[in-house]
């Protein structure tokens, strides 16, 4: 085993995050190679103990597509690409219907409702009202929209919005038509009016330099640092998806490289107050092998997928989330109010059963 590379494992168990550097040197390591099953070991044990061996499940419904204007080269939805022609949105009931249908279990910590970059303001508030008072009060609502302002989502935190999923992308203004600083400032307003703001490191390609994946997760903890911002971040692949400049598989990171970025992220975060959850997006049960310890099901559009319910087809459903965390050896769930649930196997039958 290399020495340095257990020099900075040693100090990550100790609570002590790496400097980028370090980082770079862990980005760089085969992710097949004892020094990454020891990384990816050590961000397991970390995160578990952490948390009392427990993970979070979350939900995304993509409520409505049409051919993307900020034309994203990496998404299924944008303009140049896209095999959707038509703008479709799902009817207010139909959202319904389906958060319903996510979290009857009673077990889901968070729901995404997600848009295109442009949106109706009046129908997205609509969606967030109707949808607050249909699901469990233990489930956290989020939005994934386009950018926005302060007011507006004053206006989505007092309908019931806990939070907001935004994102400076890897490679924002080049593979896209935002410039970074419009993320950052919807970023910044989501956070004063009052919502808690995610973030997360993506998309990672096969060909995504080490210095952007490093920067991203600096980044990441930087704005912890400073907003104190929702407990919990994650790193996700690019997906290639057909029709856009990323077709094939050439063009994917595997699980395992994933698993060992995800892991790298939890060294990065290890001094953190909070920090419990870790997503994983594509789910996969290295990644939970590995530091990862929340996964999302979905149902509706999907920016990675070309069908037109990514239900059945990419996205998995809620069971699926739960047996795959049941299988990656997770004890407890917990959910968006703190509550905890056992996962011992009568509740997972109880559940199979419903
Ligand atoms: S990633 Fe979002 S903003 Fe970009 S093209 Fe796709 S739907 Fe539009």
């Amino acid at each position: 085993m290399d020495q340095k590379i257990t020099g900075i494992i040693a100090r990550a168990q100790e609570g002590k995050a790496p400097a980028y550097e370090e980082v770079m040197e862990l980005l760089a390591l085969d992710e097949a190679s004892p020094e990454a099953t020891a990384v990816r070991g050590a961000a397991n044990d970390l995160v578990r103990a952490k948390t009392g061996n427990a993970c979070a499940m979350w939900g995304q419904i993509g409520i409505d597509v049409y051919p993307c204007e900020a034309d994203c080269q990496f998404c299924s939805f944008a303009k140049s690409t896209t095999c959707f022609t038509e703008h479709v949105t799902m009817s207010v009931e139909e959202v319904v219907k389906r958060a319903k249908e996510f979290t009857k279990g009673g077990d889901l910590y968070g729901l995404w409702l997600m848009c295109m970059n442009s949106y109706d303001e009046d129908y997205f508030l609509e969606v967030v009202k109707a949808v607050r008072a249909a699901i469990p009060p233990q489930t956290m609502l989020f939005s994934n929209i386009g950018d926005t302002d302060v007011e507006y989502f004053e206006k989505l935190k007092a309908a019931g919005l806990d939070g907001a999923y935004h994102v400076k992308r890897i490679g924002e203004g080049e593979l896209t038509k935002i410039a970074p600083e419009r993320r950052e400032a919807t970023i910044a307003a989501a956070h004063e009016a009052g919502l808690q703001v995610q973030d997360c490191c993506e998309p990672i390609g096969a060909e995504t330099p080490n210095e952007a994946i490093a920067t991203r997760l600096f980044e990441i903890k930087q704005r912890d640092d400073d907003y104190g911002v929702y407990n919990g971040s994650g790193v996700m692949k690019r997906n290639s998806v057909p029709g856009t400049r990323y077709e094939g598989l050439q063009n994917e990171i595997t699980d395992m490289r994933l698993a060992l970025i995800g892991a790298i992220q939890v060294f990065v975060m290890v001094e953190q107050s909070k920090m419990p959850w870790f997503a994983i997006h594509e789910p996969n049960s290295v990644s939970l092998l590995s530091g990862g310890n929340s996964i999302c099901a979905e149902t509706g559009f999907n920016p990675r997928d070309t069908a037109e319910d990514t239900a059945g087809n990419h996205g998995l459903d809620v069971p699926a989330v739960r047996q795959m965390f049941y299988q990656a050896g997770f004890r407890t769930l917990v959910r968006g109010d703190g509550t905890r649930i056992e996962l011992t196997p009568e509740y997972m039958e109880a559940k199979l059963a419903e």
